[in-house]
């Protein structure tokens, strides 16, 4: 909203100020010198080129919730106040910018709609940057950059949780659509309170009462005020919350990378930090796999381990600095080739958008046990890989392995040195049909293997991690129960290619093959153009790092074949 206009605020205002010193931001927050810095002269200086300042009364709205593409705001003199909206439709003052304060947070960045609104308390003078000539700034100075950028995260950490920010969640926690709801927006971390319809107000009424709720309704997403989604899609909620690009028709990107997890986020940071058209589509939230992990230790670089969940998230604002744009809750359902040799990619809602290259990085889905409370230990016990990093961490315990495939077997094999004992636990009657006979032998001459045919899990539980396994024989209805906290699911993964059916060769588990083309490119499928990074591809590594290091690579390759794309369209040109 252009703050010329002086669009003035209806009043609220005032009794939002009577309950402010509750609902703002708590001290430290709102003290926190890198989410509240105060510039210099020399950085407001530095600022002022890509921007112009402005004169406003008070009560002047200069920005609204639900606006995208929102300007940047410098507090020259007077103050700005931030303000969120309740369920009920009241305003809360968040916090105050005062002079040399900036306005803004993460969705001003990746220009995703905004919740909240913004408005002079005083006459002030505003040096305002218009959001494309803020982009620039961004890339033009980098210590600024790194400045606005750090606030903006921060703040964003300080509203994730605050009450009165962002949108409410109402529903039960034994609906799996709330949890469906609650992941994703934990996942994309977007600003939430998850309010269960038993919760009780003031009054002693349940909030369900309170909303004149039904059960059948539930779960509901309030966005705004009077305005709710009954148990929306994913991608109803993403539009709602603005993440869903708008895609004009005549625009063809250099590259469109499909999949967000560490080997498409490393493809788009490495895309757009050279200069290239990006776009990103996401089927779900970005973090693909990896997002699941609550502390990957085996990256380079995070001694300590980091979240999947940070990972991809910081990667992601990586991306969208460069220029690179996300479409998140977006699967891709369709490419073809046109005409013109280029990628034309139809997404699940019918849209089509061109791109001249394709990176193809939808990875794979590990097979998962059909377990009552499964998902809730994943990361939490649960694994899908034994590498010494897993091996150290049940040193000495008793293990499950599930599965009675080579990647199963290895992995008892090599666990069963430094773990007490392994159960192994077999659906099929013998390992022969489904183990390499090397194997077999190992695993016989272990004593601290113990193999269990016709079996399966059938419990789970613990608290915050796994505590106890229960497996039981289907054969003879023999049940076991023992305190574990480790189990290792094996059973191979399925890759994201359904929509590549057609497309591409893939290879008999549905893996994309690379590297068979004259130009020895090791990612380059068989058709020019499209290339396929990380647990996607056959043969490939099944890691974190490896995925980021084969999408952060394949960029080179890119440049190549969009080189010899231009120089064959120049050609044809001239020849006509
Ligand atoms: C619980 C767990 C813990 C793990 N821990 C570790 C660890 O500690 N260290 C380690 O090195 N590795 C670990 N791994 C393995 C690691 O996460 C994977 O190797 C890595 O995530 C692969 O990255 P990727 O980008 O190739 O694919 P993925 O992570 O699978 O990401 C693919 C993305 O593509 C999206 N997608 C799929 N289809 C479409 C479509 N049609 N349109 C748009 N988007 C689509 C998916 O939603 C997904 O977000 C773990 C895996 C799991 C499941």
């Amino acid at each position: 909203m252009p703050p010329d206009e002086a669009t003035q605020f209806d009043g609220t205002i005032d009794a939002s100020k009577q309950i402010m010193e509750t609902d703002r931001l708590n001290d430290s927050e709102r003290n926190d010198e890198q989410a509240f810095p105060k510039l210099s002269d020399e950085q407001i200086d530095s600022i002022r080129p890509f921007g112009r300042e402005v004169e406003l009364p008070a009560k002047t709205c200069v920005f609204k919730r639900g606006d995208k593409s929102t300007d940047f705001f410098v507090v020259l003199r007077g103050a700005i106040d931030i303000l969120s909206t309740d369920c009920h439709g009241g305003k809360q003052l968040l916090v105050t910018h005062e002079p040399r304060s900036f306005t803004g947070e993460l969705s001003f960045f990746n220009n995703q709609k905004i919740f909240a609104d913004g408005f002079t308390s005083t006459p002030s003078r505003l040096l305002r940057v218009h959001w494309k000539d803020f982009r620039r700034m961004l890339m033009v100075e980098s210590d600024l950059a790194t400045l606005i950028l750090r606030a903006f995260i921060r703040r964003r950490l300080a509203l994730i949780g605050h009450n009165f920010f962002g949108v409410f969640l109402i529903g039960p926690a034994e609906f799996p659509d709330t949890l469906r709801i609650h992941q994703f927006l934990l996942r994309v971390g977007f600003p939430h309170t998850w309010v269960r319809p038993e919760d009780k107000g003031d009054d002693g009424r349940t909030v369900q009462e309170i909303l004149s709720l039904k059960l059948s309704d539930l779960p509901v997403v309030q966005v705004a005020e009077g305005r709710s989604l009954k148990n929306p899609s994913l991608t109803e909620l993403a539009s709602e919350l603005g993440f869903l690009e708008e895609f004009p028709g005549d625009e063809t990107f250099d590259v469109a990378v499909v999949g967000a997890g560490p080997a498409g986020l490393a493809a788009a940071v490495g895309a757009a930090s050279e200069g290239l058209d990006t776009i990103v589509f996401e089927a779900g939230a970005p973090g693909g796999q990896a997002g699941t992990s609550s502390r990957i230790e085996n990256y380079l670089g995070f001694p300590h381990g980091i979240s999947g969940q940070e990972l991809a998230s910081l990667a992601q604002i990586q991306a969208e600095k460069f220029g690179a744009r996300f479409a998140v809750a977006t699967p891709v359902a369709v490419v073809r080739r046109n005409k013109s040799q280029e990628f034309e990619i139809t997404l699940s809602d019918g849209k089509v958008v061109r791109a001249r290259t394709m990176i193809v990085a939808s990875g794979a889905t590990y097979r998962k046990l059909d377990v009552p409370g499964y998902q809730q230990f994943e990361g939490r016990g649960i694994h899908y890989a034994a590498t010494p990093m897993e091996a150290q961490l049940c040193k000495g315990e008793e293990v499950v392995v599930v599965g009675g495939g080579n990647s199963a077997g290895q992995a008892a094999v090599y666990l069963s040195q430094t773990v007490s004992k392994v159960h192994m636990l077999v659906r099929s009657q013998s390992l022969s049909s489904t183990m390499s006979d090397y194997l077999i032998q190992r695993i016989q001459a272990s004593s601290k293997i113990q193999v269990y045919y016709e079996t399966e899990v059938t419990s789970l539980s613990g608290k915050q991690i796994l505590e106890q396994v229960e497996w039981t024989c289907f054969s003879t209805k023999q049940c076991s129960k023992k305190p574990l906290r480790t189990l290792f699911v094996m059973i191979g993964a399925n890759p994201n290619t359904d929509w590549l059916k057609g497309c591409v060769t893939l290879n008999e588990k549905g893996f994309v093959v690379t590297g068979k083309t004259m130009a020895g490119n090791p990612y380059e499928t068989e058709e020019p153009g499209l290339f396929a990074v990380g647990d996607v591809r056959a043969d490939s590594v099944k890691r974190v790092a490896s995925a980021v290091g084969e999408g952060a690579v394949v960029i080179s390759w890119i440049h190549r074949y969009l080189a010899e794309f231009r120089a064959k369209r120049e050609g044809g040109r001239r020849a006509a």
